[in-house]
């Protein structure tokens, strides 16, 4: 335990001693310094504005961020707060209106369009809520799409250690429609996880599942950076599945207004309270 009372396990002792943030910081100061692993993406300063005058939202507002590599990070805050926005324009997906968004060390607003789909194809994997399965596929032909789209060849030995892991091995002949909720995301996570993408993008994996099925894909998560080192950044509103992360970050209002390592539920549930109640 630290002295918030926040669980710390032994292995995040180091990172978490060097991270020793106060409960809410200041948005420059969120993993941005001192990080002992190199970064799996990283933004600064990002502005993302909707509309213009009166009518301007402010999606993002000046967020500096960072997500380690060989990390399992969760983003969370109220809906409205701007995490879909913030992944977007981190994976490639959205251009922000001011700030810059790197994966590795590669500016994302410097890459003309097809180096951009290179690299949301092969650099980047994307778990979305809604599944995002080619109905028309089978599962198999889901999971090796990028492939079979002229991306690198599937990598065999490990496809099947993937639906091994997944337990959707005897799943693999059959369409999206012949699948539970929780075996769609079960093969989305494997269609992510082929490539040996350099980080993830998870948009509310378990957003559509009942519980049994979110603490599957979670596990499974939770086992791919902690067994082969995947980088994971997931955007939730839900603090169980946020507490199966190493680390998460908070949004409110398009700002970063804090960040917990090694998070638990109860944890999670009391600094999201303490932010509402300090109107952040
Ligand atoms: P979250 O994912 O945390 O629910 P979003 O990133 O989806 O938040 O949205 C952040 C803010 O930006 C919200 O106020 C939302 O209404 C606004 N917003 C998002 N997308 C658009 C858009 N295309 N046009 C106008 N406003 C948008």
């Amino acid at each position: 335990m630290n002295d918030r009372g926040d669980r710390v396990t032994e292995p995040d002792a180091a990172r978490h001693s060097r991270a020793a943030a106060p409960d809410s910081v200041d948005a420059a100061t969120v993993g941005s310094s001192n990080s002992a692993r190199a970064s799996a993406a990283h933004a600064t300063d990002l502005v993302k504005t909707y509309g213009i005058g009166n009518v301007a939202v402010h999606a993002l507002d000046g967020v500096t961020v960072e997500f380690e590599r060989g990390r399992f990070t969760a983003v969370m805050g109220p809906s409205g707060s701007g995490k879909s926005t913030l992944m977007h324009c981190m994976a490639g997906l959205d251009a922000p209106t001011s700030g810059r968004s790197f994966v590795g060390e590669d500016d994302i607003a410097r890459l003309d369009d097809a180096a951009l789909t290179k690299l949301r194809r092969e650099r980047i994997g994307f778990i979305f809520q809604s599944f995002n399965l080619v109905p028309t596929l089978t599962a198999a032909e889901n999971i090796t799409l990028a492939s079979d789209l002229g991306g690198p060849p599937v990598d065999q030995t490990w496809f099947t250690v993937l639906v091994g892991q997944l337990g959707i091995a005897d799943r693999l002949s059959h369409r999206p429609r012949e699948l539970s909720g929780g075996e769609q995301q079960r093969v989305a996570c494997a269609r992510a996880l082929i490539g040996r993408p350099e980080l993830i993008f998870a948009d509310e994996p378990t957003g559509n599942l009942d519980s049994a099925a979110s603490g599957e894909v979670l596990e499974f998560l939770r086992g791919a950076v902690r067994e082969h080192g995947q980088s994971i950044a997931m955007v939730t509103h839900d603090a169980r599945a946020a507490a199966y992360a190493d680390r998460v970050v908070f949004l409110a209002d398009g700002k970063l207004v804090g960040e917990l390592y090694s998070p638990t539920a109860d944890a999670v549930l009391e600094r999201i309270k303490r932010l509402g109640a300090t109107g952040a």
